[in-house]
C-alpha cells in the first residue's frame, strides 16, 4: 500500500540529493541510484566522510545527542558529565539506578542467558539460544545505561564488567560485519529477508547496538563496540540494502535504526548514515507490506504522509525521534510540518496526564482519538520514554517550552512510575487505575520481553544531560533540582550555574550564575506550563514578561555570582480531561506542580473502600490542600489530603444491580490522602487496593 503522497523513487533520489546539497556538505552528497553494492564505499558515490565541513566535538564533550554540527538545531546539548545532580529529588533515584538497578539487571541478563547467546557462537557456552529475537538489544540498552552512568563518576568495577561484555559481543561479529545472535545456524537463510525485516528486529538490535556504543564511547573514549557498529553498517548494511539497482529493499520494522544512524553520523561525521536514515524514513517502495502492518510498524511509507499517531506506540515514538533527527540535519520542511501535526495529535488527543502514551494493550498501540482508558491503559514505560526522547529533539529544533512541559510531565510521572523505589522491579504497563484482585502483577524484576527495565535505566543515567542546553546567544534552563552545571557558553566562556531548590515539592529555585568573567549573554529560564503565575528576579530585581509555558529570556551582562530567584506558586489543582475522554467523565485528577497524584487504599481511613469514594470538588484547594512532606514515606514525598464523599451503597454488597432510593442519597465525609502517582504500588498490596489519578467527582 502506498499513500497518495508517496514520492516516486526517482523523485526521492532527486529530493535527497538537493536537500543534502543544501546542507553545505564539503561535497554534494551521493547518487543513491549508483553502483555495484559489492565494493564498499567506492561505486556508491556516497558523500565523503564529512560533518558538514565542521570539526567533530571531542567524544567527552558530546551530549545525549550531539547537535554541535546540526544546522537546524537551535539549541545544543551539554554532556551528561557537565551537570552534577546534588542531594534532592533525583539524587535518590539515580543512586538507586547505578547501585541497584544496573547491577541487578546485569545479573538478570546473565541468568536469562542473554550473554550466553553471544558466548555460544564462539564456543564459550553450550547453552541454547534464549529469549526473543530482540534479546541482543537488552544487552545494548544496558551498555548504554552504563555509558551514561560512567559520565557521572567512574566506577572501575562496572566499567571492567562492561568492557568484558563488549569484548564478548564483538567476538561474535562475522567477517561480513553482521552481528546478531538470533539469525544464526538454521536461521541464517532468513537474515534480512523482507519478512524478517518486518518482524525480526535485526535493524532494531543494530540501532540499540549503535546507541549503546555511542554512549559508552562518549563516557570512556572506548570505541570497541562503536567500531563494530560502524563495520556492521559500512560493510554489511550499506552495500547490500538501499535504493540502488543491486541493493535489496530496506524497512526498519521497529523504528530505532533511523535515530541511531543519525546519531552515528553525529559521532563519526559520515553523512551517508543520514542519507540511509532518510531513505528508511521515506519507505522503500519495492517492499510489499500489508496495510495493517504499515499502521502497526509506523514505517514503510513516507513519514511525511502520516497524519496521526497510530499503531504500536513505541514504534511510532521512535519513528518520530528519527524523523526529528532527520529534520535537525536536513531542515526538510515537510518533516517539520508532519512532526507538528503528529505532536498536536499527541498532546491534544493521545496522551495521558502522566505523559504515558499508547492506550491499548492489544498491539501495544495508540487508540482512537481520546481513547484513554484508566484501568486498561497500556502506557508502556518505553513509550513514555520515547515521548520524552521525541520532545527532547523537538525542543532542540525549536527552543519552545511546550516540548519541555511534556518532557517534565513524562519524566516525573509516567516514566518515574516505571521503576520501583528500590530500583529492582519495573512496570511494563503503567495503568492509571489498578485493582490487584485482577491478579495482575504490575511490578516485576524481569520480563521475557525486557525492553522497559534497561530503557528506564538509560534514561535515569542520562538525566543530567537534560537539564541545560546552549544556544548561540546563551544558556537554556530546562529542569530544576539541586545541581551544578560546569560548562561553557558557545563563545567559549566557562560558566557555572548552581541551583538550590526543593523542587518538585515547592516552586522556589535559587540559581547562582557564574561566568568566568563578566559576559553578555541570554539566560533562558523555563516557566513551567503548569504554573498559574511566576516571579523571576535577578539580584533582587523583578523581571517582566514571565509567561507560563515559555522560556523567559534574561539578556544582560552577567557577572560572577549573579543571583536568579524563581518562584512558581505550587497549588494543588483539580484537573478535568476533555469530556470526549469517555472514561474520565465524572472524574478528576489532582496535580500539584509537575506531580500527578493518586490514592492507594492503604492510606485511607479504615472502613473506607476507595471503590466507594468520590472527590469533593467544593474543597478550596489553595487553603485546605496544603501538602504535608513525609520524609519517611515512599523515600520522602509530599502527600495531599482532600475531602471525599463515601457512598453508602458499598462495593462490598453482593448484588450486581440494585435500585437506588434517590430521595435519601447517603454519603459520609472522609479526609482522603493522596500520594504521587509515580510512587504507587511500592508497598505491600492491601486486599482491595484500587487507585487512580482520575477519581470520581
Ligand atoms: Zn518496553
Amino acid at each position: 500500500m502506498k499513500s497518495p503522497g508517496t514520492l516516486s523513487r526517482r523523485r526521492f533520489l532527486t529530493t535527497m540529493a538537493s536537500s543534502a546539497a543544501a546542507t553545505c556538505l564539503v561535497r554534494p552528497a551521493l547518487s543513491f541510484a549508483g553502483g555495484d553494492p559489492g565494493s564498499r564505499g567506492t561505486s556508491w558515490a556516497w558523500s565523503d566522510t564529512t560533518s558538514g565541513g565542521s570539526a567533530l566535538l571531542p567524544w567527552k564533550d558530546q551530549g545525549v545527542l550531539n547537535l554541535a554540527n546540526s544546522p537546524y538545531a537551535k539549541l545544543h546539548t551539554v554532556p551528561v558529565r557537565a551537570v552534577t545532580i546534588e542531594e534532592g529529588f533525583w539524587s535518590k533515584r539515580r543512586k538507586t539506578n547505578v547501585e541497584q538497578s544496573i547491577p541487578t539487571m546485569r545479573e538478570q541478563l546473565e541468568a536469562h542467558g542473554r550473554m550466553d547467546n553471544f558466548r555460544r557462537l564462539v564456543g564459550k557456552s553450550s547453552a541454547t539460544q534464549k529469549g526473543p529475537y530482540f534479546s541482543d538489544s537488552d544487552i545494548y540498552k544496558w551498555t548504554e545505561s552504563v555509558g551514561w552512568a560512567l559520565q557521572s563518576g567512574d566506577r572501575p568495577e562496572l566499567r571492567s564488567v562492561t568492557e568484558s561484555m563488549i569484548r564478548e559481543v564483538v567476538a561474535v561479529q562475522e567477517p561480513s560485519g553482521y552481528l546478531n545472535t538470533y539469525y544464526v545456524g538454521d536461521r541464517v537463510s532468513e537474515r534480512m529477508l523482507p519478512k524478517s525485516q518486518e518482524v525480526g528486529h535485526e535493524l532494531y538490535n543494530l540501532g540499540h547496538m549503535l546507541q549503546g556504543a555511542i554512549a559508552y564511547y562518549r563516557a570512556t573514549g572506548d570505541a570497541t563496540l562503536l567500531d563494530a557498529g560502524v563495520k556492521f553498517v559500512d560493510d554489511f548494511l550499506i552495500p547490500n540494502y538501499g535504493p540502488g539497482p543491486n541493493q535489496k529493499p530496506i524497512i526498519s520494522g521497529h523504528p530505532e535504526i533511523e535515530m541511531s544512524l543519525i546519531e552515528l553520523y553525529r559521532t563519526t561525521g559520515n553523512r551517508r548514515y543520514v542519507e540511509l536514515a532518510g531513505y528508511i524514513l521515506h519507505g522503500d517502495e519495492r517492499a510489499t507490506i500489508e496495510p495493517q502492518r504499515i499502521i502497526y510498524m509506523y514505517c514503510g511509507i513516507p513519514f511525511t504522509s502520516r497524519t496521526k499517531l497510530e499503531g504500536h506506540a513505541v514504534r511510532a515514538m521512535y519513528a518520530c525521534c528519527g524523523a526529528t533527527d532527520y529534520y535537525l540535519e536536513t531542515g526538510d520542511p515537510s518533516y517539520w510540518k508532519t512532526l507538528n501535526v503528529l505532536w498536536d495529535d499527541l498532546s491534544k488527543r493521545q496522551m495521558y496526564i502522566t505523559g504515558g502514551v499508547g492506550a491499548r494493550s492489544q498491539w501495544e498501540a495508540f487508540g482512537n482519538a481520546y481513547e484513554l482508558p484508566n484501568a486498561q491503559a497500556y502506557g508502556e514505560s518505553c513509550a513514555a520514554i520515547g515521548n520524552m526522547m521525541w520532545n527532547w529533539r523537538m525542543l532542540h529544533a525549536s527552543g519552545e517550552a511546550r516540548f519541555t512541559d511534556i518532557i517534565e510531565r513524562a519524566l516525573y510521572n509516567g516514566i518515574n512510575s516505571g521503576m520501583s523505589l528500590d530500583g529492582v522491579t519495573y512496570c511494563y504497563r503503567n495503568p492509571l487505575a489498578f485493582d490487584p484482585a485482577t491478579g495482575d502483577k504490575i511490578r516485576n524484576p524481569w520480563y521475557d520481553v525486557t525492553c522497559c527495565p534497561p530503557n528506564l535505566e538509560r534514561t535515569f543515567a542520562s538525566l543530567p544531560g537534560y537539564f541545560y542546553s546552549t544556544s548561540k546567544d546563551g544558556l537554556y534552563v530546562h529542569l530544576y533540582d539541586n545541581s551544578q552545571l560546569d560548562w561553557h557558553l558557545e563563545n567559549g566562556t566557562p560558566l557555572r550555574v548552581q541551583q538550590k531548590t526543593n523542587y518538585p515539592w515547592d516552586g522556589e529555585i535559587r540559581m547562582t550564575v557564574t561566568p568566568a568573567e563578566a559576559t553578555d549573554f541570554t539566560l533562558y529560564v523555563r516557566i513551567p506550563g503548569w504554573a498559574r503565575s511566576g516571579k523571576v528576579a535577578v539580584n533582587g530585581k523583578g523581571m517582566d514578561g514571565v509567561k507560563p509555558g515559555e522560556y523567559l529570556p534574561i539578556r544582560r551582562r552577567w557577572m560572577p555570582g549573579d543571583a536568579v530567584a524563581l518562584n512558581f506558586p505550587m497549588a494543588a489543582e483539580i484537573i478535568a480531561s476533555n469530556p470526549r475522554v469517555a472514561e474520565d467523565r465524572g472524574r478528576v485528577a489532582l496535580q500539584r506542580g509537575p506531580i500527578v497524584y493518586c490514592m492507594e487504599q492503604i492510606d485511607q481511613p479504615s472502613g473506607t473502600a476507595l471503590a466507594d469514594v468520590s472527590i469533593a470538588l467544593s474543597q478550596k484547594l489553595d487553603k485546605d490542600s496544603q501538602p504535608e512532606f513525609k520524609a519517611d514515606l515512599l523515600d520522602g514525598v509530599a502527600v495531599l489530603r482532600h475531602d471525599g464523599a463515601v457512598s453508602e451503597i458499598p462495593s462490598s454488597r453482593e448484588a450486581l444491580y440494585a435500585p437506588v432510593d434517590s430521595s435519601t442519597p447517603k454519603t459520609r465525609s472522609e479526609k482522603l490522602m493522596l500520594i504521587p502517582y509515580y510512587a504507587w504500588a511500592n508497598r505491600e498490596a492491601t486486599p482491595m487496593q484500587v487507585w487512580t489519578p482520575f477519581l470520581r467527582s
